[in-house]
């Protein structure tokens, strides 16, 4: 594979190749095999073996997202973001404490849910916003865990916290650093699934954060065609913790979606370019708009994550907003199925622009409006995608 240092929107194009040499493919080859040939002792570090341990064609997306996201281990495959997700969260030890945000994608929450349900470990939310009563429920949870910076076992980490910045779907943006900064001093392991900004954005583990995760079926991939996720850190304990579960729990991902995955994530930065221009463009309109009470995205001046985005989301403001219209939830619904252009859908992060009122789903919870929606924004044309939406919003006029 290719090693030289470009920057990150040519690296997106030029790693993850197979070798400049006569005759080589220039990309790399999906490999069928779920098992190699070997004779000798195996080696556990250099021998692939068997299907489940190793596949080439995993390591191209492997290599560009590691190295987007500053990570000095090597990236990992999943087949989904949630089995990226789990490769750290299912980490956690008996008698563990695990900070959510109060608001955060509803299956992550699940997940660490179960482990409590299940006697394992404690789950406490907090509020992304404020930075103060993060810190003191870092300092609760490291006391309570007896977790001291000298001593983390990244394998089983005893105090954990879960970071999404910004927030799925309320688009509320934390002092990652700040954050990250405190959880180090205290012991605690610091997760950040940076989904929503992509590495172009947003380098978490450049301030500090232990692990980086993303569900790369969104933007990485960008074509709404394949799920897989990725997680990457910088430390070899948690690498190889992660690396385990992945064996251990089969969750790899398949040769044919690796592949689509890095051809997906060649584009990256002139999806992401146009989509965050189409993005700031309709949170502006829609501002100004009558049926709208409220647009959230960090790239609004007026908009209370925008400072903290300015220093942290360096590359951008990502591509996602949420909009709360002045209507109930069955008036937000009409507005959605009067849509020519986006398509009503969950997910986000393709080219094609996704809009989706959350309520719809029964565990997303209160505090979040039945009128909100949110919307992944595309690569369209931006009038074309505006019109489209000041005409749907005709329904509640
Ligand atoms: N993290 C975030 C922020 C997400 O939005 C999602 C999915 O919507 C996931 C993780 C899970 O990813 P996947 O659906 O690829 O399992």
């Amino acid at each position: 594979m290719t090693s030289e240092r470009f920057s990150a929107d040519t690296f997106v194009v030029s790693g993850g190749r197979p070798a400049h040499e006569h005759d080589a493919p220039v990309n790399p080859p999906i490999i069928l095999s779920s098992t190699y040939r070997g004779t000798d002792t195996v080696d556990t570090v250099n021998d692939r073996v068997y299907a489940r341990f190793a596949n080439d064609t995993w390591e191209g997306m492997e290599e560009v997202v590691a190295r987007l996201e500053g990570a000095t281990q090597p990236g990992l495959l999943f087949p989904s973001g949630m089995a990226a997700v789990a490769s750290v969260i299912d980490l956690v030890p008996v008698g563990s404490v695990i900070l959510v945000p109060k608001h955060a994608y509803m299956a992550s929450v699940t997940m660490c849910k179960d482990l409590e349900r299940r006697g394992i470990a404690e789950v406490v939310r907090y509020d992304l916003e404020d930075t103060a009563s993060v810190i003191a429920a870092l300092e609760d949870a490291a006391a309570r865990t007896g977790v001291t910076p000298g001593t983390v076992d990244y394998a089983a980490p005893k105090a954990l916290i879960w970071i999404e910045s910004p927030t799925n779907p309320m688009l509320e943006v934390g002092d990652v650093p700040a954050i990250c900064a405190a959880a180090k001093r205290l012991g605690v392991v610091s997760a950040v699934d940076n989904t929503f900004s992509t590495p172009l954005v947003q380098r978490p583990l450049s301030f500090g954060a232990d692990v980086v995760v993303h569900s790369a079926t969104k933007f990485l991939a960008g074509h709404s065609d394949v799920l897989l996720g990725v997680s990457v850190t910088s430390n070899e304990a948690l690498y190889q913790a992660m690396l385990h579960h992945r064996i251990t729990n089969g969750a790899i991902a398949g040769p044919m979606e690796a592949w689509l995955g890095l051809r997906g994530l060649r584009t990256l930065a002139v999806r992401v370019e146009r989509s965050m221009a189409n993005a700031q463009v309709l949170a502006e309109r829609l501002g100004e708009h009558p049926a709208v009470v409220q647009v959230r995205y960090p790239g609004l001046p007026t908009d209370k994550g925008h400072e903290l985005a300015k220093k942290q989301m360096t590359g951008g403001f990502g591509a996602v907003l949420c909009v709360v219209l002045n209507t109930d939830a069955a008036g937000a619904q009409r507005v959605v199925e009067a849509l020519k252009l986006w398509t009503p859908a969950t997910s986000l992060g393709g080219v094609e622009s996704l809009v989706e009122r959350r309520r719809r789903h029964g565990n997303e919870p209160d505090s979040i409006p039945e009128s909100l929606l949110r919307l992944s924004v595309g690569i369209e044309n931006v009038d074309d995608l505006y019109d489209d939406l000041v005409n749907a919003l005709k329904e509640i006029a």
